[in-house]
């Protein structure tokens, strides 16, 4: 048996999936984003330039796809393209490239991406996300509305109230050239008594010391600096009016001074939402500002701006515990058509086509079983009527509709069928 690649996921029940979709997108259509699809595959340097190569999403968790042209000639330059590991990238290339001009841009878009990593329970090399982007937005005021907006979509949408809201503020690139000084001093001073890890990351990648897992590493990191104690004054005030918005629209969050995130473009404002129900994966949204990402990708201006991604599988294990209480779309009660030989086929045929064209939900029994057997099936299927169509009922031109709750029985002609099921369904 050729079994799925290691990391993938079959979704046999798209229900929830879909859901998720729907509600989001109706929620983000209240504050005037539009939806937008870029392609899965793209130019790897899009990566390279704007995630970083020092972070762990390129340097390891790259899908890679090497192209030679047309394949005809041996001379032709390779294409480096990748599958895409995240999608703020590609949505900022596709604002430069489609010469956008309406600022803000506010877009939302969702699909799959690509990291290769260790599978474990909430992470996978295919996983879904939602990223939702505002190209063109300086304002801070910007960031607590954003903050605000996921967490009213996950307390009051999703009803959800096991998480939290871990908030940072990296400041601006001169804040983090100075702060990351500080943290190297601070690190020489702890010589080798860090892992070898955290001595790869000092030299490569420095803020990302915060993201070790190992326990004396952290412990020796309680007395480390912190970013948002050492931004000059303008983030200063900036880092105050986004918590002092946050309180005001009642949206607690936890400062978490460690919190460094693993892409290169981030600066200012920073957060994940994070579930005690995941285990280790435990963030199931993150995000923040990326202000110089525009002009990095070549774009002529600069455009500050922010944006997050949910990660679709997660919130779904998170949601799983509590499905009975989501609103989640009822099944169409279901109708049964079962001809009890060969010469009623056709009518049934026809009849089953006319009650699609009303809209109801129809299942034909074309396997020719005994009537007994046929009735269980519709019973296995949940049919809410059958409509029997034996010789009797070819003859006279009628149907026997059988309710499978009460298991009532009526005969009536065939055009009054459509007009009876539709009636039934309004009534339950
Ligand atoms: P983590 O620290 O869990 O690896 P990350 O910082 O790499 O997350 P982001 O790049 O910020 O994740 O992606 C946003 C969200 O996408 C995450 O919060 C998570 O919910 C989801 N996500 C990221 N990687 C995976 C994965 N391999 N499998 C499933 N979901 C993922
Ligand atoms: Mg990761």
């Amino acid at each position: 048996m050729i079994k799925r690649v290691k990391g993938t996921q079959d979704f046999l029940d798209l229900t929830l999936f879909n859901f998720i979709i729907e509600k989001i997108s109706h929620h983000l259509a209240l504050y005037r984003f539009s939806q937008i699809a870029t392609p899965i595959i793209e130019h790897t340097e899009l990566f390279t330039r704007s995630l970083g190569t020092a972070t762990d999403v390129v340097s390891k968790e790259m899908f890679l796809i090497e192209h030679r042209g047309d394949g005809q000639h041996e001379d032709q330059e390779i294409e480096h393209i990748c599958l895409r590991p995240e999608n703020t990238a590609p949505i900022v290339r596709a604002f430069i490239e489609n010469g956008i001009q309406t600022i803000p841009w506010k877009v939302f878009a969702w699909g799959p991406m690509f990291r290769y990593e260790r599978p474990q329970k909430g992470r996978y090399r295919q996983f879904n996300q939602i990223s939702m982007e505002i190209i063109g937005a300086a304002s801070i005021a910007e960031d607590a509305q954003f903050i605000m907006m996921l967490d009213r979509f996950f307390h009051e949408t999703l009803q959800m109230n096991n998480y939290a809201i871990l908030l940072n503020f990296l400041g601006c690139p001169q804040d983090r050239v100075k702060f990351k000084e500080k943290l190297r001093a601070f690190l020489d001073k702890l010589g080798t008594a860090v892992c070898a890890n955290c001595m790869e990351r000092k030299d490569k990648n420095i803020m990302r010391i915060f993201d070790c897992k190992i326990s004396t590493c952290q412990e020796l990191y309680q007395n480390a600096p912190h970013i948002a104690d050492n931004l000059c004054p303008t983030c200063e005030q900036e880092w105050n009016a986004v918590q002092l918005q946050l309180q005001m629209l009642s949206v607690s969050y936890v400062y978490k001074p460690t919190l460094v995130r693993g892409l290169d473009y981030y600066s200012k404002t920073v957060f994940e939402f994070a579930s005690n129900q995941l285990g280790a994966q435990n963030a199931f949204c993150a995000g923040g500002r990326y202000d110089g990402l525009v002009k990095e990708l070549g774009g002529a201006e600069d455009q500050p701006s922010l944006g997050a991604a949910i990660g679709i599988e997660r919130l779904m294990l998170i949601l799983e515990n509590y499905i009975s209480r989501l609103a989640l779309p009822q099944k169409q009660a279901l109708q049964v058509v079962v001809p009890m030989g060969t010469a009623e086929q056709s009518l049934a045929l026809i009849l089953a086509d006319v009650m699609r064209a009303s809209g109801l939900c129809v299942e034909v029994l074309l396997e020719g079983d005994s009537m007994k057997s046929m009735m269980r099936k519709a019973n296995k299927l949940g049919a809410a009527h059958c409509l029997i169509l034996g010789s009797d009922e070819l003859a006279s031109k009628t149907v026997t509709v059988k309710n499978m709750v009460t298991g009532e029985e009526k005969r009536m002609p065939q055009v009054e069928v459509v007009g009876f099921l539709s009636a039934f369904a309004k009534v339950t």
